[in-house]
């Protein structure tokens, strides 16, 4: 599992490698925060391992 990401932030207007400042294990995946190491910017995602089959049944 990645510690960095290059992501464009808006705040500095230019592509940054964010790192990771937080992640919870849900359901739907892992929920990751991502901080721009040059502002208080940040954003979060989910990384899915989504192929449980449980999330959504498609077989219908
Ligand atoms: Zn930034």
């Amino acid at each position: 599992m990645s510690m960095e990401l290059d992501h464009y932030c808006p705040n500095c207007d230019d592509t940054k490698t964010f790192y990771r400042s937080a992640s919870t294990t849900m359901h739907l995946g892992t929920k990751v925060k991502w901080h721009c190491p040059d502002c208080e910017y940040g954003f979060v995602r989910i990384d899915g391992d989504v192929d449980t089959g449980a999330a959504v049944d498609t077989s219908a």
